[in-house]
C-alpha cells in the first residue's frame, strides 16, 4: 500500500458450492483512479463489485479503505456510490426523490438536500428532469439520474456495475465521454464493471482483466493491449495472430523469433526469459502486406502467402492470409492502397517493434532442436 491508495484488496476468495467465483484477487486501487475489471460473462466481475459494495461476504481476505478494514462492514457504513445494473431506480420516485433518496437516508438536514440535488442534477446536466417519473425518461436520461443519485452524497467511491451495458452504440460512445468528463470533474475514484474490452481500454486508467475469478494481469490500457501476460488476454482483448515460433539465439547474440523459416529480431523486454517454444503474439495491424507481383526481391524478415479472403470493413480492410497450414489475420486502413485479391500471392512482414512473445507455446522439442542445429552449422 502506498499514500495514495484509497482501496486496499487483499486475498479475496469467494466460492459458491463447486465454483471458485474470486480466487487470490489482491490489488491496491489509487484514489482518483478510474479501474476497470473487464472479462467475459461468468468471470467474477459482478461478485469482486458485490465484496467491495458490502452486498457479499468474501470466504477470505479483506478489504482496506484508507488502511481501515471494511471487510464487514454493512454497504450503508461504507459511503459508496453504487450505480447498479439496470439502474434500480425506484419506478414510483421522480427523478429529483430518487437522487434525493440516499441523503434522507443518511438524514441530510432538509435544507441542503434542495442544494445538493440541484449541484448534482447540473453536474449530470439534467435540470429540468425532476419531476419526471422514471418511465418517462430515456434510457441515457435515466442512466444519468442513477449517476446523480450516486453522487448526491458525495461517495468516497463510486461503484458502477455494467453501465452501459442497455444502450444502444451511439449512446454509449456519447455516455463513456460523460463518464470520462464527469471523472475529470469531479476526482472520485471509480471502479467500473464492463465486458465491452473497448469501453474498458477508452475509459480505463488501469484494467483488471479477470478470468474464472483470476486477475490475469492488471495494467494500463496500453500495456495490457501491447504486453499482454497471457494466452487468454492477449486474445481477449482485440484480435492477435497467436503463432506457434521458437525463440533462438541468434548468430549476432540476440534473440530471434522463427516461424515457418522466417526470423524476426525481437525488441528487448519482448524477450522470453528462455529460448525455446512460444507463441508469438502479432496484431493484425502491425502486419503489412506487398504483392509479389510488384517486388521482386525477397528477404529473411518477409514472409511469404496466399491471400484467402478479404473483407470491407468501412474504416479498414480485413485480409486472411495462409502460411504453410496457418491462417493470418492482417488489417489494413481503408485508405491504404491494397495490392491484393483474394488468390494472389503476397510477401507478409511483421513490425518486429510490436511483435509480443507468450511463454508456454507448443512447438515440438524436435523442431527446437532442428532449428538449433540449423542455425549453429
Ligand atoms: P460476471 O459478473 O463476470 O459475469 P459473476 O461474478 O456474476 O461473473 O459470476 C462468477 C461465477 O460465480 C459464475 O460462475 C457464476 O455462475 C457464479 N455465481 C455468481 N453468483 C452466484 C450465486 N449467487 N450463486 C451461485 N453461483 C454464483
Amino acid at each position: 500500500m502506498t499514500s495514495s491508495t484509497v482501496l486496499e484488496i487483499d486475498g479475496i476468495y469467494k466460492r459458491y458450492g463447486e465454483q471458485n467465483a474470486l480466487e487470490a484477487i489482491s490489488l491496491d486501487v489509487a484514489r482518483g483512479e478510474f479501474l476497470t475489471l473487464l472479462g467475459p460473462s461468468g468471470s467474477g466481475k459482478s461478485t469482486l463489485l458485490a465484496v467491495l459494495a458490502g452486498f457479499t461476504a468474501p470466504d477470505r481476505g479483506c478489504v482496506y479503505l484508507n488502511g481501515a478494514d471494511i471487510t464487514h462492514f454493512s454497504p450503508e457504513r461504507r459511503r459508496f456510490g453504487v450505480v447498479p445494473q439496470g439502474y434500480g431506480l425506484f419506478p414510483h420516485l421522480t427523478a429529483y426523490e430518487n437522487i434525493a433518496f440516499p441523503l434522507r437516508v443518511r438524514r441530510t438536514p432538509r435544507t441542503r438536500i434542495d442544494g445538493r440535488v440541484q449541484e448534482v442534477m447540473e453536474l449530470l446536466q439534467i435540470e429540468g428532469l425532476g419531476n419526471r417519473l422514471p418511465m418517462h425518461l430515456s434510457g441515457g436520461q435515466q442512466q444519468r439520474v442513477a449517476l446523480a443519485r450516486a453522487f448526491s452524497f458525495e461517495p468516497d467511491l463510486l461503484l458502477l456495475d455494467e453501465p452501459m451495458s442497455a444502450l444502444d452504440a451511439s449512446l454509449r460512445r456519447d455516455l463513456q465521454a460523460e463518464l470520462v468528463r464527469l471523472h475529470r470533474q469531479v476526482g472520485t475514484t471509480f471502479i467500473h464493471v464492463t465486458h465491452d474490452q473497448q469501453e474498458a481500454l477508452a475509459l480505463s486508467d488501469r484494467i483488471v482483466v479477470l478470468n474464472r475469478g483470476r486477475a490475469e494481469q492488471i495494467g494500463s490500457p496500453r500495456t495490457i493491449y501491447d504486453h499482454p501476460a497471457s494466452r487468454f488476454v492477449a486474445s481477449f482483448l482485440g484480435k492477435n495472430n497467436l503463432l506457434k515460433a521458437i525463440a533462438l539465439v541468434g548468430p549476432d547474440g540476440r534473440i530471434q523469433f522463427h516461424w515457418h523459416g522466417h526470423r524476426i529480431a525481437a525488441r528487448p523486454g519482448a524477450v522470453p526469459p528462455t529460448a525455446g517454444p512460444c507463441i508469438l503474439a502479432v496484431r493484425p495491424e502491425n502486419i503489412t502486406l506487398d504483392a509479389v507481383r510488384s517486388s521482386a526481391s525477397h528477404s529473411d524478415d518477409r514472409i511469404r502467402g496466399k491471400v484467402i479472403s478479404r473483407t470491407f470493413l468501412g474504416s479498414s480492410t480485413d485480409i486472411v492470409v495462409a502460411v504453410g497450414d496457418d491462417t493470418l489475420s492482417v488489417t489494413l486502413p481503408a485508405t491504404a492502397a491494397s495490392p491484393t485479391a483474394a488468390g494472389e500471392d503476397v510477401w507478409l512482414a511483421f513490425d518486429s517493434e510490436r511483435c509480443w512473445c507468450l511463454p508456454n507455446g507448443d512447438a515440438s522439442p524436435s523442431q527446437f532442436a532442428a532449428i538449433s542445429s540449423e542455425l549453429a552449422a
